[in-house]
């Protein structure tokens, strides 16, 4: 398949999960991941309507951002864990942060819209906040001038989708109780997108089933 076909069944495969849980498709944005692959995929992408890409590390992102500051109406999402040291920098020129997930990135990140990442497995390593610290870290991002859009998440490996992303939406239930406006949910990847979808999905993260498998393993 060529990157239109992907991009078409992907797209397909988007409107189908939605006619299926009963939402409008007009509801779910696509973020097209790109890491790894070179600025002139992003520009092909573009080129065939794609206006939100994702990025997850900084020393990629940054030059690739700069490079293509000329495409229009462009969303960069930053989907990647977000080095302390480095948050300025990437709260520079990311449109939105997918990966807030602690107090010490409040004041490097104040201004920007972030969803708070949560870690669905026991692993510290997976990035994301515990459950059970969502709601107070919720509070010092309103508190500190961040825009708290909502929860993202990642399956665990381990675990069937479906029923890691209903958890997912049970903890943005609770989150919006303190935060009203926190109602979007970042979840669903290329194998696992339409499962998210039928949870509730807002941003979908999608690489590979785009893209084609990428140039080095990520
Ligand atoms: C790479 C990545 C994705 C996209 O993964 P695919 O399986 O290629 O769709 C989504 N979310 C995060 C956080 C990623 O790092």
């Amino acid at each position: 398949m060529t990157l239109p076909d992907r991009l078409a069944a992907v797209q397909a495969g988007v409107t189908d999960a939605a006619a299926d849980a009963g939402r409008d498709p007009g509801s779910i944005t696509t973020i097209v991941v790109t890491k790894f692959h070179p600025a002139a995929l992003v520009r092909e992408l573009h080129a065939l309507g794609v206006r939100d890409f994702g990025e997850s590390r900084h020393q990629e992102a940054a030059p690739k951002v700069a490079e293509l500051a000329g495409l229009d109406a462009v969303t960069w999402h930053f989907i990647g864990q977000v080095q302390s040291n480095k948050a300025k920098q990437v709260a520079e020129y990311s449109d939105v942060i997918h990966s807030f997930d602690r107090q010490s990135l409040v004041g490097p990140l104040a201004g920007s819209r972030v969803f708070i990442q949560v870690n669905l497995t026991d692993d510290p390593d997976r990035g994301g906040v515990q459950p059970e610290g969502i709601e107070p870290l919720a509070e010092l991002a309103a508190g500190g001038g961040l825009e708290v859009l909502g929860l993202m998440a990642v399956a665990p490996l381990d675990a069937e989708p479906r029923s890691a992303f209903a958890r997912v939406r049970g903890l943005s239930e609770s989150l919006t109780r303190v935060l009203p406006s926190a109602t979007a949910l970042s979840m669903g990847m290329s194998a696992d997108y339409a499962d998210a979808i039928l949870e509730g999905a807002t941003h979908l993260r999608i690489g590979t089933a785009i893209t084609g498998n990428r140039p080095t393993k990520g």
